[in-house]
């Protein structure tokens, strides 16, 4: 591994199919920083950190294979990219409990992530839970990453992740580069509900990278609208790459599941005919079922070759483990020479 490279880390939790909000969000920023040569980009899943909420054993099996299958399809190149699993480089947890005695309980409660999950699963705030961001961290630390391309929710977790860089290399000489927040756009795909954003563990939610055509519309033809006239509201204080607006049905009413259309249509048809379309609301009235039809199509459409080469993957069961087998050993040569240092600096080296 070459040092004078910029790394990157990121991760996906083993807790279902990806969707398009892990897609744009993730999954795009991680194809790109793979693509540039000045990276050496490591990609995990993030299977530890699925049982930081409620699972269920042969749910998670399925899913860890099911991240892996999506990662290959998408195009994560095992020639270019160490994919691997989490909780086969124990470093992580290693690193995780070192780090954590820079941290106070104060402000891991305070993280809008967590306050998110104990809304989402209020008999579940466990240790694992609140301790998420540090083991974050040291995914993030383990392999001194520069980048790590991830959607907005996780920018928190980046924020105390260089927290805890900054605080680490303070206090003990270490020498972690301060990670930064890494997304090229759909930084935040909103919920096919118009309510929080899309997401592997809330139904109704998302729509999966496997999704043949017929479940993608049904999917669209539920998102819900209104009359198809209002007022559109335009954000100036724009803090995604997308153009950011909000829309108002002809009572006054936020129609959030417009928005929730209208940031597909972005992504998939172009800026210029949500344009377009605002403009239409504004004026003559739009017809949701045929936007509807034609945006099931045009994502069907850049999906259908994700579905193919999975579907070849999926039968190639020895060269899937095999590709695993080889980015375990490479992440945990990388996290060993860390944890080396780690120990070394905290004071854990030898007695002589
Ligand atoms: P879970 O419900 O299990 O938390 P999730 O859908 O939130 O699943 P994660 O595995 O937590 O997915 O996140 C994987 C990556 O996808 C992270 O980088 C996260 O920021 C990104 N991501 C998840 N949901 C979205 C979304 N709706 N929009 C943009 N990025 C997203
Ligand atoms: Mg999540």
């Amino acid at each position: 591994m070459s040092k004078t490279k910029q790394r990157v880390l990121s991760g996906i939790r083993a807790t279902g199919q990806l969707h398009l909000g892990n897609y744009f969000g993730a999954i795009k920023g991680m194809l790109a920083l793979q693509e540039d040569a000045q990276y050496e980009t490591f990609y995990m899943v993030a299977d530890a950190h699925s049982i930081t909420t409620p699972y269920q054993v042969a749910d998670l099996r399925a899913s860890r294979l099911a991240v892996v299958l999506d990662y290959l399809a998408v195009g994560l190149d095992p020639q270019r990219s160490v994919l691997f699993l989490q909780s086969a480089v124990p470093q992580h947890f290693e690193l995780s409990f070192y780090l954590s005695s820079l941290v106070s309980v104060a402000k891991m409660q305070h993280l809008p992530t967590f306050k998110d999950k104990v809304k989402q699963h209020p008999e579940n705030v466990t240790m694992a839970l609140l301790s998420y961001p540090i083991l974050m961290a040291a995914d993030i630390l383990l392999y001194k990453a520069n980048q790590v391309p991830v959607g907005v929710d996780q920018k928190p977790h980046i924020e105390a992740a260089r927290e805890i860089a900054r605080k680490c290399n303070s206090l003990y000489r270490t020498t972690f580069p301060l990670p930064n927040f890494f997304n090229l756009a759909g930084e935040y795909i909103p919920s096919l509900t118009g309510e929080g954003k899309m997401s592997k563990t809330v139904d109704g939610s998302y729509i999966n990278l496997s999704d043949d055509l017929a479940t993608i519309e049904k999917k669209i033809a539920r998102i819900p609208t209104d009359s198809g006239k209002g007022q559109v509201k335009s954000l100036s204080t724009a803090k995604t790459k997308l153009h950011d607006s909000v829309y108002f049905d002809a009572n006054g009413q936020e129609s959030k599941g417009v928005k929730t259309l209208m940031i597909l249509v972005e992504l998939f048809a172009g800026s210029s005919l949500r344009k377009e379309y605002e403009a239409s609301y504004q004026k003559q009235g739009l017809r949701y079922a045929e936007i509807k039809k034609d945006l099931a199509k045009l994502i069907f459409e850049e999906l259908m070759p994700i579905q193919e080469k999975r579907a070849k993957l999926e039968k190639q069961v020895d060269y899937v483990s095999a590709v695993i087998e080889e980015g375990n050993k490479k992440a945990q040569t990388e996290a060993t020479k860390t944890i080396l240092e780690v120990k070394d600096k905290f004071g854990f080296n030898s007695f002589f």
